[in-house]
C-alpha cells in the first residue's frame, strides 16, 4: 500500500468530552457504517462500558475515506486508563483532541495533550458540543492557546452529536497528519499495542505494522521470548473484525497465530518475520507499574482454581493488571493483584464476576510502601500484613508520592485548598486557566489519593473540579500499621498502614464502622484496632439474644434458669471455636472513612 495514503490517529480528551461519539460519526460519515447498524458508542463494545457510559479499552477500526486509509484509535478519558492512551498513541502519528464546550479544558485534557507531544504528534484540537446552549468556544479557545500553546484558530469546531464539523476534522486529518513512515520492503517489524483473548482465534495481537508486511501462512516469532507461531488471519476492525489479505508497513490490524497461551503476548514486545528476522525490536513502552494492590479471593463456593483460571483469561484483556498467589490465614488461598487505581480495580472486580463467572471477595486496598530494614535491605509491601512484626529492625518506611494536578471553578478553590491540606498534600502551584477557572497542583500521599479524594473532591466542587496525578517518588513518612482485632484475632486483611498523626482518629473510626458492618452472632464479638498490640480502640457488638426463655410460659423459675445456664455455656463455646463471618463490606471499611 503506497504510505502516503495512510493517517493513523488516536482520539484524546477528558472523560465524556464526546472521543466515542465523534468516533460514530465518523464511522457514519465515511460509510463505514450505515445509519441502520449504528448504535450511539458503538466502539464501547464491553457490556460495562455500555453500561457506565465509559471507555475502558482502546479501540482501532480501519477507515477508508475518498482514496485513504484511516486508522482511528478511540481512548479512554479517566486517570486509571492512561496506560491504554499512551499505547495507543504509540501506534499513530497524530491525535484529535477533543475539549468540551461547556466545561473546556479539564485535567486529562492537559495530562493527554502532554502524552501526545511526549510521543512528537500533531496534535488537531477539537471543540466539541457547540450545539449546547451554554457552549462557550471562544472561551475554550482561549485557553488551548493560554494552556496548551495551539494558535486557537487551529481548532475545529464541532459537535459530534449532530454531526457538525465532521467533514473538517478529516480533511485536518489529511492535511495536517503526516502519513508513516516504514519500509514495506525491510524485515517484518510489528509492535503489540493491545491484544485480546478469542475462543476462536486465540490469543489476537493489535499491532502497528512499523516495516515489512504480514501474511496468513507466514512463520512470525516475538522478539523478547524467541517463540515462533504460523500465522492463521491478519485483518482489521472495520468495525466487525474483517479477514485482510495483509498488513503492511503503516498499517494498523490484528495478528492472529493459533496462539494458546495467552502470555505469549505480550504488550510492548515485536512481532518478527522468523525466516528473516529484524534485527532490533520496535522501541516498546515503559511497561506499567501497578500502584494499588489488593487481595481477591474466591467467595464461598468457589474455587481457587476456578478464580486463577478466571484472572489467566482476564489478564490478557488487561494488559495493565498484575498477580501473584498469596495465602491469608483470614480467607485462605487466593491472589494479590496490582492495579492502575480504585476504578480499575472496581472494574476488574466486576468483569471477574460477570464475563468470567466466579464470585469473589477482595480486601481493602493498599499502595506499595517501601520499607528499609536496619540491616540495609529494601522490601516493597503490597500487603500491610507483610510489615515486620518486630519494627525494631525497621530503619524507615516509605510511601508513594503523587503530583496532582485539580482544575477546578474559582467557586470551589477554598474548599480544594482544604481538603488536599488534610489530605497532607503540598502546594506546588496554583494559577487561573482564564478569570473563572483555577488550576492547582498538590504533591500527595497516593495513599490519600486511594482513601476517598474522588468522592470528596467531587462534593467540595459540586462535581465540577476534574483531576489527574501521576507517581513522582518514594517519601521517608512517619508511619505505623493498624492491626484490627475481632474476638482477640488479629485479621490480617483487615490490616493498613497509616500516618502516625492519623492513627487514633483511624482506629476509632473503623471498628465503629465495623461494629455497624459485622452482622450480630449469638455471642459477642470484639472489635478492636491496635498498633502493633497496642489497642488503641475497642468496641463490642452484643450478641443476639435468642430469647429461649419465651417457651417457658411463665412459672417455673428453675427451668428458666436451668435453660439461661445453659444458653450461656453455648455462647462461650461459640465465641471459642465459632467464626465470624465477616461480610464484603467489612474488608473496604478501611476505606471508608471521613
Ligand atoms: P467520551 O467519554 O469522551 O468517549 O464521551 P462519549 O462519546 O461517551 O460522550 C459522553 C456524553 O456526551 C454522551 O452522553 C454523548 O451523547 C454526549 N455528547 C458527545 N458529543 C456531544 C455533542 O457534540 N453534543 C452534545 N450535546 N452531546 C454530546
Ligand atoms: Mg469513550
Amino acid at each position: 500500500m503506497d504510505l502516503s495514503k495512510i493517517r493513523n490517529f488516536s482520539i484524546i480528551a477528558h472523560v465524556d468530552h464526546g472521543k466515542s461519539t465523534l468516533a460514530d460519526r465518523i464511522l457514519e460519515f465515511t460509510g463505514m457504517v450505515s445509519r441502520r447498524e449504528l448504535r450511539e458508542q458503538m466502539l464501547d463494545t464491553l457490556d460495562i462500558e455500555r453500561e457506565r457510559g465509559i471507555t475502558i479499552k482502546l479501540q482501532a477500526v480501519k477507515i477508508k475515506y475518498k482514496d485513504y486509509t484511516l486508522h482511528l484509535i478511540d481512548t479512554p478519558g479517566h486517570v486509571d486508563f492512561s496506560y491504554e492512551v499512551s499505547r495507543a498513541l504509540a501506534a499513530c502519528e497524530g491525535a484529535l483532541l477533543l475539549v468540551d464546550a461547556t466545561q473546556g479544558i479539564q485535567a486529562q485534557t492537559v495530562a493527554n495533550f502532554w502524552k501526545a507531544v511526549e510521543q512528537d504528534l500533531v496534535i488537531i484540537p477539537v471543540i466539541n458540543k457547540i450545539d449546547l446552549p451554554s457552549a462557550d468556544p471562544e472561551r475554550v479557545k482561549r485557553q488551548i492557546e493560554e494552556v496548551l500553546g495551539i494558535p486557537g484558530d487551529e481548532a475545529i469546531l464541532a459537535s459530534a452529536k449532530e454531526g457538525i464539523g465532521i467533514e473538517e476534522i478529516l480533511k485536518a486529518i489529511i492535511e495536517r497528519i503526516p502519513p508513516p513512515k516504514g519500509d514495506p520492503k525491510a524485515p517484518l517489524k510489528a509492535l503489540i499495542f493491545d491484544s485480546y483473548y478469542d475462543p476462536y482465534r486465540g490469543a489476537v495481537a493489535f499491532v502497528r505494522i512499523v516495516d515489512g508486511e504480514v501474511r496468513p501462512g507466514m512463520k512470525i516469532r516475538l522478539f523478547s521470548t524467541g517463540k515462533e507461531f504460523e500465522v492463521t488471519e491478519v485483518g482489521a476492525q472495520m468495525p466487525k473484525m474483517t479477514k485482510l489479505e495483509k498488513l503492511s508497513a503503516g498499517e494498523v490490524g490484528y495478528i492472529a497465530a493459533s496462539i494458546k497461551d495467552v502470555r505469549d503476548i505480550r504488550i510492548g514486545d515485536t512481532i518478527t518475520d522468523a525466516k528473516n528476522p529484524a534485527k532490533e525490536p520496535v522501541p516498546g513502552f515503559r511497561p506499567v507499574k501497578p500502584m494499588v494492590f489488593a487481595g481477591i479471593y474466591p467467595s464461598e463456593g468457589y474455587t481457587y482454581e476456578e478464580l486463577r483460571d478466571a484472572l489467566e483469561k482476564y489478564a490478557i484483556n488487561d494488559a495493565a493488571i498484575v498477580y501473584e498467589p498469596e495465602t491469608s490465614p483470614a480467607l485462605g488461598l487466593g491472589f494479590r493483584v496490582g492495579f492502575l487505581g480504585l476504578l480499575h480495580m472496581e472494574i476488574v472486580q466486576e468483569r471477574l464476576e460477570r464475563e468470567y463467572g466466579v464470585s469473589i471477595v477482595t480486601t481493602a486496598p493498599s499502595v506499595v510502601y517501601r520499607v528499609r530494614l536496619k540491616n540495609g535491605q529494601v522490601k516493597e509491601i503490597k500487603n500491610p500484613s507483610e510489615l515486620p512484626e518486630n519494627m525494631g529492625l525497621v530503619e524507615a518506611i516509605e510511601e508513594p508520592y503523587v503530583l496532582v494536578t485539580i482544575i477546578v471553578p474559582k467557586d470551589f478553590v477554598g474548599n480544594v485548598i482544604n481538603l488536599c491540606q488534610e489530605k497532607r498534600g503540598i502546594q506546588k502551584r496554583f494559577l487561573y486557566l482564564d478569570p473563572n477557572t483555577a488550576m492547582l497542583e498538590y504533591e500527595m500521599p497516593l495513599s490519600e489519593i486511594i482513601m476517598d479524594f474522588h468522592d470528596k473532591i467531587k462534593g467540595v466542587s459540586k462535581g465540577y473540579a476534574s483531576y489527574d496525578y501521576e507517581f513522582i517518588g518514594y517519601r521517608e513518612e512517619d508511619l505505623v500499621k493498624l492491626t484490627v482485632f475481632i474476638n482477640n484475632e488479629p485479621v490480617d486483611a483487615l490490616s493498613f498502614i497509616v500516618h502516625r498523626d492519623k492513627a487514633y482518629r483511624r482506629a476509632r473510626q473503623i471498628v465503629e464502622k465495623l461494629k455497624e458492618v459485622v452482622p450480630r452472632q449469638l455471642f459477642e464479638v470484639k472489635v478492636q484496632a491496635g498498633i502493633g498490640n497496642r489497642i488503641i480502640a475497642s468496641e463490642r457488638i452484643p450478641p443476639l439474644r435468642a430469647n429461649v426463655t419465651a417457651k417457658c410460659y411463665g412459672g417455673d423459675v428453675t427451668r428458666k434458669k436451668k435453660l439461661l445456664e445453659k444458653q450461656k455455656e453455648g455462647k462461650k463455646r461459640l465465641k471459642q471455636f465459632g467464626k465470624v463471618e465477616l461480610p464484603q463490606e467489612a474488608f473496604l471499611t478501611v476505606l471508608k472513612v471521613d
